[in-house]
């Protein structure tokens, strides 16, 4: 691939990519059996959207009404949840990838709903959308306890079956549940049992009044989880005061977990009892990655009770919390640019991630030459490469009539 700007070089580099890997970065040597010259666009590594509901996306037309909180959402969910099928699953599931890997997502981890509500169905449809789509996206696939594990039973038995199954992670929600230091506690034992990775979604309001993931740090120290446990929404973080608030972010990084942050959905239900001065409702994006600790954007739900939007594109995450998290400038935009590429790709423990020699060839063609470019001004992709094949490419055309001089005399439908 020719004349590439790559985000850590001055000067376009030619990347030479056999066998799934970019093999060399610099002045293209020998022939090549295919050459694409990009013209100095921005070439970046894949996204990765880190926390995404596949299994419950695209609901609201079915559901009635919009929720005001997390529970509210929950409950309505639920109830809709009852009428799911596989095929159903699959069906929206599919809609919600293809705009997702159009956008040049290459890598996702989507939780799946395991329950008594849907059982293992939702993870057996996951996993067979994961083998159809290797092609295109690397799937990470967690069982998630949605509904509780202690208040809902049999789901730990529901749990370890879906990761016989072959689901990659185990997650939890805590703050769903009649015992959250119990929770925590199975969640951890069916990672340790399995060898797999923790996610959990946790300190969902607006006040600290779980804290849960203090639970959490404890117990990934206690187990040598370190580097393999991820925290999602972790809101109430932003309600500390500051030295309360600066400990417990030192303790994050320290057992180095990583924290996805939702902006979509936490915008919008957070701060609802807010009449006046209503908060954001964000994580601490800012102080997290100054104390470097790995931070993710992450689309979480597609157009729910959760989250009534949705493009499952990643660059769009950024381009809201270049406002809602007050990160405007050129070296603050380019941090936002990190927490859909390097940091989820951390979390993710994704191998051999990245633009350099080595690396697997998972890239996005940009339209535009700066990274800083992509969170303000949100530009069209133009080539997606998975494993060293395009995957998509983009074609634009625009015809601006109004320039032409007849544009007025040869009106058309
Ligand atoms: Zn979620």
């Amino acid at each position: 691939m020719r004349t590439c700007r790559l985000p850590d070089r001055a000067e376009p580099v030619d990347l030479a990519i056999a066998g799934g890997r970019i093999r060399e970065v610099g002045a293209a040597s020998g022939p090549a059996r295919e050459t694409i010259d990009v013209a100095g666009r921005l070439v970046t590594p894949g996204l990765v959207d880190s926390h995404m509901h596949l299994d419950k996306a695209l609901l609201t037309e079915r559901v009635a009404g919009s929720a005001e909180t997390a529970a509210e959402a929950i409950r309505l969910t639920g109830a809709a949840k009852r009428a799911f099928t596989a095929a159903d699953i699959a069906g929206r599931a599919r809609r919600v990838l293809d705009l997702a890997v159009a956008a040049g997502t290459t890598a996702m981890r989507a939780h799946v709903e395991v329950d008594p509500i849907v059982g293992l169905m939702g993870m057996g449809a996951m996993l067979a959308l994961k083998r159809e789509y290797a092609p295109a996206v690397d799937l990470q696939l967690c069982a998630f306890a949605q509904e509780g594990i202690l208040q809902a039973p049999p789901t730990e038995t529901l749990l370890r079956r879906a990761l016989e199954m072959g689901a990659d992670l185990i997650g939890g929600c805590p703050y769903n549940d009649t015992d959250a230091r119990r929770h925590i506690e199975v969640v951890f034992a069916l990672a340790a049992e399995f060898g797999v990775d923790a996610d959990f979604h946790v300190d969902f309001s607006d006040e600290p009044e779980h804290l849960h993931v203090r639970e959490i740090v404890r117990q990934t120290i206690r187990a040598g989880w370190q580097g393999r446990v991820a925290a999602g929404h972790l809101t109430e973080l932003a309600a500390l005061p500051g030295p309360e608030q600066a400990a417990l972010v030192a303790e994050l990084a320290a057992a180095r977990i990583g924290v996805i942050s939702l902006p979509l959905t936490d915008l919008y239900l957070m701060g609802r009892r807010d009449e006046l001065n209503v908060r954001r409702g964000l994580t601490p994006i800012r102080r997290l990655l100054e104390a470097g600790v790995p931070v993710a954007l992450a689309s979480n739900n597609v157009r729910n009770p959760f989250t009534p939007i949705g493009t499952a594109d990643p660059a769009h995450l950024t381009f809201v919390a270049a406002v809602a998290a007050h990160m405007g400038t050129r070296d603050l935009m380019r941090d936002l640019v990190a927490t859909v590429t390097t940091h989820p790709a951390r979390i993710l423990n994704l191998r051999d991630y990245g633009c350099g020699a080595g690396c697997r060839a998972d890239l996005v063609v940009w339209e535009c030459e700066r990274l800083d470019e992509i969170v303000m001004a949100l530009p069209p992709r133009r080539l997606v490469v998975k494993g060293g094949r395009v995957s998509v490419e983009h074609e634009r055309r625009i015809v601006e009539r109004w320039r032409s001089d007849d544009a007025s005399r040869a009106p058309s439908g």
